[in-house]
């Protein structure tokens, strides 16, 4: 059972096959096997997660089910879920329990869908490797060895070792998609204000976006549908109508034209990545589509405005953390600055902090014009560069990474190094646009991503595009092995 995909367990549950309780209890068996050795999960929620599946049951009994309708999945534990800790991976909100539900933990569960637990991911989903976390690294199931990619990596990590047949995941400079890509599995980050953000703590507020994890698009496909659309709590959430991404999977890829980025292509990628990327490139145009050189001429600025921008948004988001009114606090405090800063000091890791200063530094009266509005400044260029590709093709492709999964420990004292493992994915969550990641080969055991570009609000074509190519051929199936 923990082998099919969400389609597949969503049809064996409308067949009658199983009960959403047997599937539940089936994969909250595999967690406390398989968790231990990868650390995916922070909390497992087994007896609402049963509660849930035999209401589930009930209404399918009564002819209520939807597709997700008994389907366990699991959060990342960014989403604020009512009742059950909600920790970002940090010693601050360690002892916090979380008063509401996320609206995408909201709809996800009026969909029908049953939450196993939360799972794991960089302190306030600030990393690339999972390391950052309080609760310690996650391992990639793939090779207990390697890091399985961030911040999303608990989701990640779980999915491709069949705890959990989907998982939600928050994308601020690629944290979906990366992950993914290190762990084998398909991931798609929406266009900015196509999911609510209301309940998902903030890092960074104008790049971050929810979205999915699964093994393949079409379940994507499923849990996006359920995911998106209009919140009046979110005011950066977009008013249009959510596509039935599901019934989109199926159109034809010829005439499609999909541009390769040349910046996305030279110095810095792995060669052997490059050559698993080119294969499945050429597939695609086995697929009946053209090809076409563009150019993103700002690449390489990406970066450096993310890491301004980022840190920038991050000193405001997390000044709440005080010590007073939620989370960690620190004992015997002595005065009230005492209170605010030890209990920052004690509460937030060393990551979290380099960021606050850097934030706070590039936000101050004397460097505002020199970095804060400098790297708005490129950030603009770069969506133009994104706006002039779009002119010319329907979809961007290229690597997700650089590299594949790298080893625990190796990046860990050399941010600049680990904030290299996002030159592909950065520049598109500065643009707001939508990016997927699926599997498409691998370098020696370790999985290699493809990264597919959309327009805005395009994620139908990007599911569509991902799902042709996983028709042909059968990536996303492999699963790692002993799991
Ligand atoms: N790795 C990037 C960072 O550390 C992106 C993280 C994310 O997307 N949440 O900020």
């Amino acid at each position: 059972m923990h082998h099919k995909t969400i389609v597949q367990l969503s049809a064996a549950l409308a067949a009658g096959e199983c009960s959403s309780e047997e599937l539940t209890r089936a994969f909250l068996e595999r967690i406390e096997r398989f968790n231990p050795p990868l650390n995916a999960f922070i909390t497992v929620t087994a007896e609402s997660a049963l509660a849930q599946a035999r209401a589930a049951d009930q209404r399918r009994r009564r002819g209520e089910a939807q597709p997700l309708t008994g389907v366990p999945i699991a959060h990342k534990d960014i989403f604020c879920t009512d009742g059950v800790r909600t920790s970002c991976g940090s010693r601050m909100l360690d002892p916090f329990i979380a008063p509401y539900d996320a609206t995408v933990v909201e709809r996800l569960a009026a969909a029908g869908a049953v939450m196993l637990g939360k799972t794991n991911l960089d302190e306030f989903a600030m990393g690339s490797s999972n390391e950052t976390s309080f609760y310690g690294p996650v391992r990639n199931p793939w090779d207990l060895e390697a890091v399985p990619g961030g911040s999303s990596g608990g989701s990640a990590a779980a999915v491709a070792a069949r705890l959990t047949p989907g998982a939600t995941g928050t994308d601020t400079g690629g944290s979906i998609r990366q992950p993914a890509a290190l762990c084998g599995i398909t991931g798609i980050k929406p266009t900015y204000g196509r999911v609510s953000r209301w309940g998902m703590i903030a890092y960074a507020s104008s790049l971050d976006q929810g979205g999915p994890l699964a093994r393949t698009a079409a379940d994507c496909a499923l849990l996006l549908g359920a995911m998106a659309g209009f919140d009046p709590s979110d005011s950066t959430s977009v008013d249009r109508p959510v596509p039935d991404y599901a019934t989109l999977l199926d159109r034809p890829l010829a005439g499609l034209k999909i541009g390769l980025p040349k910046e996305y292509f030279g110095e810095g990628l792995d060669s052997a990545v490059a050559q698993v990327v080119e294969e499945a490139i050429a597939e695609y145009r086995r697929l009946g589509a053209e090809t076409v050189e563009v150019s993103l001429p700002n690449s390489a600025l990406a970066i450096p405005a993310y890491y301004v921008i980022a840190p920038a948004e991050c000193s405001s988001n997390l000044a709440r953390f005080d010590g007073v009114r939620y989370g960690h606090r620190c004992e015997d405090p002595k005065d009230l600055l005492d209170l605010y800063t030890r209990s920052r000091a004690e509460g937030f890791g060393s990551e979290v902090k380099r960021r606050i200063l850097v934030g706070t530094f590039v936000l101050s009266a004397g460097y505002y014009d020199a970095y804060y509005l400098k790297a708005q400044q490129i950030r603009r260029l770069i969506s133009d560069d994104f706006r002039r590709a779009f002119e010319q093709v329907d979809v961007i492709a290229g690597p997700t990474s650089p590299t594949v999964a790298f080893n625990l420990g190796e990046k860990v004292d050399d941010p600049i190094t680990m904030y290299l493992s996002d030159i592909y994915t950065i520049a598109v969550n500065l643009a707001g646009l939508p990016g997927l990641s699926m599997p498409v080969g691998f370098v020696g055991q370790r999985p290699v991503g493809l990264q597919l570009i959309g327009n805005y609000f395009a994620e139908d074509r990007l599911l569509n595009v991902a799902h042709r190519y996983q028709q042909t051929t059968d990536w996303h199936e492999r699963s790692p092995a002993g799991f």
